[in-house]
């Protein structure tokens, strides 16, 4: 199976072939899901005692089933938070799988693993933390933020006093879902600051004022959001610092979205407080031009972090061995085995340089501010806010939600974009509304005009 055979290098060239013809094809097209029943009969048995075969798997996968994907990086693709990886960092990805590593322990992964620290060193200068502060790549923000927060717990559950308390955190109704999942995961409460619009120091002061003796005791964390996913707001991470010092509570900030952001100088300063964080979530799969999967944790003083995750058992005993000096990536977060995942974002930064993704990142907000303005330019439609980092939300006056269902479902299936609708909280009233989330500098003003014309 293994065997260097004919077959097997024709195939690797056909892989290289398609690989090369998809990241360099400028319109590709935006896919339409189908059943798995439709597949199926598309496709018929593929796992069988003989195997299909290569070619035919491949011509299978080529002809029906990659046709069944919206890939992120369409430039119409202004949906949940799409993505626009480098094609050096798509590259690189092959280069990443094709070499094996396991990126747990310096020991197997060291040049791996320090190509990971580069980028990483990079990414926590952004944040402004102080010295010591470094972090891990991890498959996403959901296990970044879980990271985080058992770390968090952890570092609180110290002190004997907490030992058999379940754990409160403090965050808004404008944090992404990952952080009530990872809650539930983590096993401890959350408790919801009410409002979408920008969490301020003084709304946390007030929550926590609330609190009951009990659930005050049991507080221990709070997560701030740097660019929420449903409208790109900065929580006023300053304020929220200050509070968290002063009751002594450990201040995480999602930026799983907003974190490529850190790089712009135009919004830099929507930031500020940052700095102060315990942890930090980021995402090189959303806003850093990263391929699937990328994200990041952050910490101030990782020593925390290797507390409340390093594994151990007898067979990991090697690792922790002289010989095997260096950096750990398994000891900070959640996983074991690990793909180097933050090695196509090393080649893609050492080979395109920094400011090239500054540029790319001020090209969405600019995409952003560009949709805010043909909006305001066309009868049709209005701004539900004003732009925020790269997300719009905007309404067609007088769709109702089927409306704005129907004609995202329309745009999908003739493969011209995918733009959905969310919902926007404003007093006690959710609306839906249209929503465009710039990643791609590929975006173009014309993509955004044909798109608001098809609303009319
Ligand atoms: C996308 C997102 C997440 C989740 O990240 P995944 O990589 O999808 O796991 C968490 N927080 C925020 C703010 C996000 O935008």
């Amino acid at each position: 199976m293994h065997k260097i055979d004919i077959d097997l290098v024709e195939m690797t060239l056909d892989v290289m072939k398609y690989t090369i013809d998809r990241i360099s094809a400028t319109n590709s097209k935006i896919g339409k899901p189908k059943k798995e029943s439709e597949l199926k009969a598309l496709v018929g048995e593929t796992v069988t005692h003989e195997g299909i075969g290569g070619e035919q798997a491949f011509k299978l996968w080529k002809n029906h089933l990659m046709k069944a994907n919206v890939p992120a990086d369409h430039p119409r693709h202004l949906a949940f938070v799409p993505a626009s990886p480098t094609r050096a960092a798509v590259m690189f990805d092959l280069v990443t799988s094709a070499s094996s590593i396991h990126g747990a322990y310096w020991m197997e992964g060291a040049g791996g693993i320090f190509c990971e620290n580069e980028a990483m060193r990079w990414m926590v200068s952004l944040t402004g933390l102080p010295e010591g502060a470094f972090g891990v790549f991890t498959s996403g923000g959901t296990a970044a933020n879980l990271s985080a927060i058992v770390t968090a717990r952890e570092y609180w559950r110290r002190d004997d006093t907490y030992k058999r308390e379940k754990g409160l955190i403090i965050t808004s109704i404008g944090a992404h879902s990952s952080i009530k999942a990872m809650a539930k995961v983590a096993d401890v409460d959350i408790l919801l600051v009410d409002s979408e619009e920008k969490l301020m120091g003084n709304d946390l002061r007030k929550t926590i004022d609330s609190l009951n003796f009990h659930q005050r005791k049991r507080l221990f964390a709070v997560v701030a959001t740097g660019g929420t996913t449903n409208a790109g707001i900065i929580d006023d991470l300053d304020g929220i610092a200050q509070v968290c010092e002063t009751e002594n509570l450990w201040f995480h900030v999602d930026a799983a979205y907003g974190g490529g952001a850190l790089i712009a100088d135009s919004v830099r300063h929507l930031f500020n407080g940052i700095e102060r964080a315990d942890s930090i979530t980021i995402d090189p799969h959303k806003w850093m031009f990263s391929p699937y999967d990328c994200g990041a944790v952050i910490y101030k003083n990782p020593e925390l972090a290797k507390e409340a995750h390093s594994q151990e058992g007898s067979y990991l005993d090697i690792f922790k061995d002289d010989g095997a000096h260096g950096f750990n990536p398994t000891d900070y977060q959640i996983q074991l085995t690990r793909r180097v995942r933050g090695l196509p974002l090393w080649f893609s930064l050492a080979t395109h340089g920094t400011n090239k993704y500054k540029e790319a990142v001020e090209r969405g907000l600019e995409l952003a501010q560009l949709a805010g303005k043909l909006i305001a330019n066309e009868p049709h439609v209005e701004l539900v806010r004003e732009p925020s980092l790269s997300c719009v939300l905007y309404r067609r006056i007088g769709w109702n939600p089927e409306d704005y269902t129907h004609w995202t479902y329309e745009n999908h299936k003739s493969g011209f974009a995918l733009v959905t609708p969310t919902k926007w909280k404003s007093g006690n009233e959710y609306e839906t509304v249209s929503r465009f989330c710039f990643i791609n500098p590929d975006t173009t003003e014309k993509d955004i005009q044909m798109i608001l014309d098809s609303m009319k």
